[in-house]
């Protein structure tokens, strides 16, 4: 049996340009065969009692960061924010028009781009919106992406007025020289009167977005940020790898490679961040979060009602994902959607009163046994492959046997098997994408739109 070491694991695995798997299939597997019609007819199938989780994406931001991999543009003016928005709103009433019903919503999350770009007043009306044409359950978890350079005070009022609960705050790192290598200059003060503004006005949850991979990024300025974000106490910190993709990303170009980090540096970069959180308190959930105790995602993980969507790791539980907005992804039963991605394209389907779908994705019965197995790895770090294929009318010996790339994680120890059992070992759970993807059917013909899996 051949074991190698964490750091040597990290250098063998590392390498590989894997999905992060908030679908199953990814992305890049959409058609356009997918398109608005095959949406409406999706849409209609949705029964009165389901709930719904929405995500409304807002493509805007006041300056572009260097190693941004969203789907996002600049806007240094409020007028074509203001048409946007505008436009999120006519997407929501044709929708709920195809819906043909008011059903209940049980989360909601603005993402971006910037959502807090909006003018205070246009965020009112996009909520009020949402409240006329979804039943917002009282208990709505209500997320919000802020990049706190520039959330306004107003802004911060127009959330709590609009119910908004939680707030993910961009930082990355506080480091000044990785800051200016990625265009993102940012000081803790600006992030510690922002997080101070929104909890004085009420929203309670408070999470905070780390990188680590970036350039001229070392340990020591990994764990300065650490020790400067708890300090300020936010609930959940999610914590990513850098994602360096120019050849999709055409601003990454303007990052220095020859300053990022190598594979064992970002593994050493990622095992000292997530053991200075857990030394604070924090407990790792899943992949890439981590959660104070009794917050939702960490009471979650412990009971195994994790879940994994397009934003990451979820406590969301609902029965489809509705998006709105340029680029934006639903998930609906029968399959994945996606809007078209360019602004203006987005804003002329809408206009000519035609939902933007432009791809997609329908799921077959394999796709949905292996979604469901890979949901599991990647929230839990093993999967009962008997239960989940048996309820699928398959059997574990017939998924094991499609799963060659298992044997090499066997054999290095990074996954214990035990009958249909399987078990990300303690010490590799940041192999667990590695693991994940020995499950996945579709996976050599999208490799390089990926991001290298350590
Ligand atoms: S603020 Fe966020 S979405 Fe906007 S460019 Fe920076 S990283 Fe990208």
């Amino acid at each position: 049996m051949d074991r190698k070491s964490s750091p040597d694991l990290a250098a063998y695995y590392g390498q590989e340009r894997l999905p992060r798997y908030t679908s199953y299939p990814t992305a890049p597997h959409f058609s356009p065969a997918i398109d608005h019609a095959t949406y409406a007819e999706w849409l209609r199938t949705i029964p009165s009692k389901a709930t719904a989780s929405l995500y409304l994406h807002v493509p805007f931001c006041r300056a572009m960061c260097w190693y941004c991999g969203c789907h996002t543009s600049v806007a240094r003016r409020q007028e074509p924010i203001a048409i946007y928005e505008a436009a999120l709103r006519c997407e929501i009433d044709l929708v709920v028009r195809h819906i043909g019903t008011r059903i209940a919503v049980g989360h909601i999350h603005f993402g971006g781009g910037t959502p807090t770009i909006m003018a205070p007043e246009s965020f009112a009306d996009l909520m009020g919106t949402i409240r006329h044409s979804f039943f917002v359950l009282p208990s709505a978890e209500i997320a919000i992406e802020i990049d706190p350079r520039t959330l306004s005070v107003a802004m911060v009022d127009a959330l709590v007025l609009g119910g908004v609960n939680r707030a993910s705050l961009g930082v990355q790192s506080f480091d000044p020289v990785v800051q200016r290598a990625i265009n993102r200059v940012q000081s803790f003060a600006e992030t510690a009167d922002a997080t101070s503004n929104l909890r004085r006005a009420g929203i309670a949850g408070v999470n905070f977005d780390l990188i680590y991979g970036l350039p001229h990024q070392t340990v020591a300025s990994c764990l300065d940020t650490v020790a400067r974000c708890v300090a300020l106490r936010p609930d959940r910190l999610s914590v990513f790898g850098y994602a360096h993709v120019p050849a999709f990303k055409k601003h990454q170009r303007k990052i220095d490679e020859s300053a990022l980090p190598g594979s064992r540096e970002r593994y050493e970069q990622a095992c000292a961040i997530g053991e200075a959180l857990k030394a604070a308190g924090y407990l790792q959930v899943g992949l890439d979060h981590f959660a104070l105790p009794g917050d939702a995602m960490a009471v979650a993980f412990r009971e195994g009602r994790l879940r994994r969507n397009f934003q990451g790791y979820t406590t969301d539980a609902n029965d489809v994902l509705i998006g709105f907005g340029a680029s934006a992804i639903g998930c609906l039963p029968q399959g994945y959607v996606q809007n078209e991605v360019p602004i203006r394209a987005y804003s002329e389907a809408i206009a000519a009163g035609r939902l933007a779908t432009v791809k997609g994705y329908a799921l077959n019965d394999d796709d949905r046994l292996r979604a469901e197995i890979i949901e599991r790895i990647m929230c839990d770090y093993g999967v009962d492959l008997g239960a989940i294929c048996a309820r699928h009318g398959s059997a574990a010996e017939t998924m094991l046997r499609s799963a060659p790339r298992l044997h090499d994680l066997i054999s290095d120890g990074v996954v214990e098997l035990d009958g249909a059992s399987l078990a990300v070992a303690d010490h590799s759970r940041f192999l667990v994408r590695s693991v994940a993807a020995a499950f996945d059917a579709h996976l050599d013909a999208a490799a390089r739109l990926h991001s290298r899996a350590v």
